[in-house]
């Protein structure tokens, strides 16, 4: 059996990142999101388990010291981390796995395996960040400031990523993240005979 495709998108939030990766997952049957575990407080309609696995501080640095974690990182004063138990069975049973990481995450996920495809993707202007980001409401204005200082840093790092998709309109960003796992997938096929 093949071995599944690991697929990690990044993007500064508010470019409609989590929209896409929802669409994409229903979309695709095969891919499977990889829940992270997370120190931040739930937003509303976020459940346990789903968006992430909301944990105390303890428990978090607990299953970091256990070596649970495929990578983490420090997003905005919270830690996030990859569960290593999910990507290695999903893998194993062939599924492709997604994952949402910050830019620190995607290029961790990349030294640790080479074939992982990482995917970058952006606003067509910085300015309708800004936008979205304001018209989210769910963000203080000066953790809005704070996230658009690491958007303009991660946007440096991002050419260091396989593929860069512009959200101008959904349907198209998802037709291009299809495209690229269906050319991710047949390059594969092709590589092991
Ligand atoms: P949010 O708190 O808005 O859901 O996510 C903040 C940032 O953390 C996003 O850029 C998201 O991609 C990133 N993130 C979520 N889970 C992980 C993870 O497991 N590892 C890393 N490195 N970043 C993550």
């Amino acid at each position: 059996m093949r071995k599944g495709l690991l697929v990690v998108v990044s993007a500064a939030s508010g470019a409609g990142k989590s929209t896409l990766c929802r669409l994409l997952l229903q979309r695709r049957k095969n891919l499977k999101f990889s829940v992270s575990a997370t120190t931040r407080l739930p937003r509303p309609g976020e459940k346990d388990g789903r968006e992430y696995f909301f944990l105390s501080d303890a428990a978090f640095r607990a299953m970091r010291a256990r070596g649970d974690l495929v990578e983490w990182a420090r997003v905005h004063d919270h830690l996030y981390g990859t569960p290593k138990a999910f990507l290695s069975l999903m893998r194993a049973r062939g599924k492709d796995v997604l994952l949402d990481l910050d830019v620190q995450g995607a290029l961790a996920v990349k030294r640790r395996y080479p074939e992982a495809v990482l995917i970058f993707v952006r606003t067509p202007r910085f300015a309708d960040l800004k936008k979205r980001l304001r018209s989210r409401l769910s963000e203080t204005e000066t953790q809005i400031r704070r996230r658009l200082k690491t958007a303009r840093k991660e946007l440096r790092l991002a050419r260091r990523y396989d593929y860069q998709v512009i959200n101008d309109r959904v349907p198209r960003a998802l037709k291009q993240l299809d495209a690229i796992l269906k050319t991710e997938a047949k390059l594969k096929e092709t590589d092991h005979g």
